[in-house]
């Protein structure tokens, strides 16, 4: 038996808001986030994406848990002298996707977009669960890094080292429409069997 945690805010003392396989509870009175970590509770502040102004906001907005993770990496080719040292910031969703072939590496593409994020308290908190561990998550920065220097040097063996920095998470918006949900990153539209 693992011990037992309190579920209350240190900031508020409100009740935190999760399931009981999440990695993640939410405070709704002051939109702070908790990640377990060795039995005990780590806050952060909670960022989220503002919802895009377009003729899509009077569709409902609901919110998805992501992973955020700060990296450093450096990228060598194994060929020729080609190489350099990056930073990035990182989105892995911290849900579970039944259908990952409908969902695709959505975080890849993040990647390519700025993502532009605000501190401070979104409309509602997260409709799925945030049960995807960092553990699981802290894999994909690699993942995305090869996809991408992958396509960029035609299939050049390369090596990559990424170092994680930090990590927090956020809430990504998406627009309800109809049965489908529509992100507001990419504006990719997903029938509701992709995602639970
Ligand atoms: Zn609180």
């Amino acid at each position: 038996m693992s011990d037992l945690i309190s579920l209350k805010c240190t900031e508020c003392s409100g009740s935190l808001t999760g399931e009981n396989n999440s990695r993640v509870f939410f405070c709704r009175l002051c939109s702070s986030s908790y990640y377990v970590y060795q039995n005990s509770l780590r806050r952060f502040p909670l960022h989220y994406i503002e919802p895009a102004a377009q003729n899509l906001t009077q569709q409902k907005t609901v919110y998805f848990p992501f992973w955020q993770i700060e990296s450093q990496y450096k990228v060598q080719s194994k060929e020729s002298d080609w190489g350099y040292s990056g930073a990035g910031i990182f989105y892995i969703p911290a849900f579970f996707i039944r259908n990952i072939d409908y969902f695709g590496d959505i975080g890849y593409y993040y990647m390519q977009k700025k993502v532009i994020l605000k501190p401070g308290k979104p409309q509602d908190l997260p409709i799925l669960p945030a049960d995807r561990g960092l553990k699981t998550a802290a894999k994909y920065p690699l993942i995305y890094l090869y996809k991408a220097e992958t396509l960029r040097r035609k299939g050049e063996g390369l090596d990559i080292n990424v170092k994680h920095k930090d990590f927090s998470v956020i809430l990504i918006p998406f627009y309800k429409t109809g049965f489908d949900y529509v992100d507001a990153v990419l504006s990719w539209k997903y029938p509701p069997g992709a995602l639970v």
